[in-house]
């Protein structure tokens, strides 16, 4: 178990973690990046991205990799270890507690950790988690070549990636529990316009059922008529929003409803020293360029402030 100090330590090597890595190594700090899987984030979960500026379409996982190459070049340190706490110490520096035993200090920690994919919370959800039931498109698309699916879900996420999934399925229905999307306009205009997708409106999963290997059918409600029904399916994606992955910050923080930070104008959290970046932090929308623009803005106050820090250490006397 081995004690490590840097001048900042990042949490999360997705887009913002690893924005903020470059820009720390720019910045000349030392710096960690510690990811418990692959650096990537969310973009590992995303399979065309075309909406990041200079690239017209490129796949998640290639741009994950490209924005890991380039944070290393510029001397970053990328750390595989599952951050198990982050906490504010009496001398004011952090303490990060890794799942490795290893514990990171730093005067200034920048949390990009993203977030979780919501859960339904039905019966059948847990069971059949990996057997049909996904949060995943890009990961676990192929398994359902020519079978009939469901999205969950009618925001970006929801209406994406079914659109994306009817690369390998022979119908996708997405069950939405309103009567409309709240999805970007392009989004839906794409869903509409896919024969392969048929829309259930007003419509929530009551059960997802199995035959004890696979999901084999989702037990329906529809919410304005009450009318129950069976919608046979090979397998159902679940895309019903993020919670973000805050948990892991021990001691009072600002945060909004839903449970992300609130930030002043330069990422600096409630916790002085503590910045947060992309996902994790309340704003009006989560794009890879809104973390990539968060991450740098946090980064350059993280220097400042660190600056101040030093000016502000007595001065040795002899
Ligand atoms: P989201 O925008 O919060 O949408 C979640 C959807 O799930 C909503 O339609 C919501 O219904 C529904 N929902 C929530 N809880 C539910 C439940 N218990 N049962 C059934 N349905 C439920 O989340 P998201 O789509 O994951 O997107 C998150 C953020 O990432 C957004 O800011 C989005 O713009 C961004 N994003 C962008 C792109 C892109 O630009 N290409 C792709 C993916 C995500 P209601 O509408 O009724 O609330």
């Amino acid at each position: 178990m081995a004690m490590k100090a840097y001048d900042l330590i990042i949490v999360g090597a997705g887009p913002a973690g690893l924005c903020a890595a470059l820009y720390a190594g720019r910045s000349m700090l030392k710096a960690v990046v510690l990811e418990r899987g692959a650096p990537g984030g969310e973009l590992l979960n995303t399979d065309l991205i075309e909406d990041y500026p200079g690239f017209e379409s490129i796949l998640g996982s290639e741009l994950s990799q490209r924005m890991a190459a380039h944070a290393l070049k510029f001397g970053a340190e990328l750390v595989t270890d599952a951050v198990l706490s982050v906490e504010k110490q009496d001398d004011g520096a952090f303490l990060v507690t890794g799942e490795s035993g290893d514990t990171y200090h730093a005067p200034v920690v920048i949390l990009t950790a993203g977030g979780t994919p919501t859960k339904l919370g039905v019966p059948g959800e847990p069971e059949y988690a990996g057997r049909g039931v996904s949060y995943c498109a890009v990961c676990d698309g192929h398994f359902f070549r020519g079978e009939v699916l469901a999205v969950i879900g009618g925001g970006d996420a929801a209406t994406e990636e079914a659109d994306f999934l009817t690369r390998y399925a022979s119908k996708v229905y997405v069950i939405h529990r309103r009567d409309a999307f709240r999805a970007s306009p392009i989004l839906q205009q794409r869903v509409f316009g896919n024969p392969k997708i048929e829309v259930i409106w007003n419509g929530v999963v009551e059960r997802i059922e199995g035959d004890g290997r696979n999901v084999i059918q989702l037990a329906l409600r529809d919410v304005v008529t009450g009318t129950r029904s069976e919608l046979a399916v090979g397998g159902v994606f679940v895309f019903i929003g993020f919670q973000p992955n805050t948990g892991i910050v021990k001691g009072h923080f600002r945060h909004d409803a839903a449970g992300y930070f609130i930030t002043d104008d330069v990422m600096m959290t409630s916790i002085p020293g503590l910045f947060a970046a992309g996902d994790v932090r309340a704003q009006l929308t989560r794009q890879i360029t809104t973390a990539v623009g968060d991450a740098t803005t946090a980064v350059i106050a993280a220097a400042k402030y660190l600056a101040e820090l030093r000016d502000r250490q007595p001065v040795a006397t002899t």
